[in-house]
């Protein structure tokens, strides 16, 4: 496994890598890994000949200085599972390799960027789909996998890609869940016992929904859903929605693509955000 620290040398690595046409996957993390990194990389080898990790820890996208200043940065552990899942490099540069000089990143990103996460982090989008952009510019990569965890991040990556006419794929990776159902997430570190038990409502108020799904029942299970959260000591709810998965407004009948409940809640300190797709057609 390589690891690569500057825009120069990854890109006269991957430049011979390009010309003898082989196939080459970026799959962007802010480290602190765990096994839904691990599946996104997984699922990079079976389509491309290369895979390139990105562990960044993108200061743009943090609208609360101190989550960006506690985030994770386990390098270790991180350099042990990239090398045990097999990827091929690993690109970690610093701030200023990233952002050598003062930038004023603004696109337009549809009306979607201010719902939901873009409402309660505001200018977010605008931070991630700066960082990615820049990682493309670097890779440029035949595909580029995300995780559904960051649903409405899949989202504002598609407007990024279509608004610049980018040729990169863009693939989707389902969410991998600890086995009693919560959401793997770097964040999850910073739970302690008592909140690790109680992050469980959200991923129970969203299988619960799906269990019991029913298109003319959609206020309905909101409703159940955003009582079961509030009345777990510990958990603030920011929002639980049934939204249609193409413009994140609320699901109207009869819907698009997609239908799909999105949550986000804070659990003691710790913002986490989880969803499941209800009804897809
Ligand atoms: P992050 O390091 O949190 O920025 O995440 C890097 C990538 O991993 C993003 O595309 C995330 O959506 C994805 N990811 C994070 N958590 C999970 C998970 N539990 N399952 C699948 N993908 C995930």
């Amino acid at each position: 496994m390589k690891v690569i620290n500057t825009v120069a040398a990854l890109k006269s690595l991957l430049g011979p890598i390009r010309s003898a046409q082989q196939k080459i996957a970026l799959v962007p993390t802010m480290g602190a890994l765990h096994k839904g990194h691990v599946s996104l990389i997984e699922v990079a080898q079976q389509h491309a000949e290369v895979v390139v990790c990105s562990i960044f820890v993108n200061p743009t996208q943090f609208t609360d200085p101190k989550d960006l200043e506690k985030y994770p940065r386990p390098l270790e552990h991180d350099m042990a599972m990239l090398e045990q899942c097999g990827c091929d490099i690993v690109f970690m540069p610093s701030v200023k390799e990233m952002y050598p000089g003062p930038e004023n990143w603004h696109i337009d990103l549809g009306p979607a960027e201010f719902l939901l996460e873009g409402e309660f982090r505001r200018g977010h989008y605008q931070g991630v789909t700066q960082i990615v952009k820049k990682l493309f510019d670097v890779v440029s990569p035949d595909i580029a996998f995300f995780g559904q965890k960051d649903f409405q991040q899949v989202l504002m990556i598609q407007q990024m890609v279509s608004y610049f006419n980018l040729s990169v794929q863009i693939i989707t990776c389902p969410i991998i869940r600890e086995e009693d159902g919560l959401a793997m997430s770097s964040r999850n570190i910073h739970l302690n016992a008592q909140d690790r038990q109680n992050a469980l409502v959200l991923s129970r108020a969203l299988y619960n929904v799906k269990d019991h799904f029913d298109l003319g029942r959609i206020p309905e299970l909101e409703a159940k859903a955003r009582q079961m959260i509030e009345a777990t000591q510990g958990v603030k709810l920011d929002y639980f929605v049934i939204v249609d998965g193409l413009t994140l407004e609320p699901a109207e009948l009869p819907y698009g693509k997609q239908l799909v409940a999105l949550v986000a809640a804070k659990v003691g300190e710790t913002r986490l955000i989880d969803n499941m797709i209800l009804a897809e057609q």
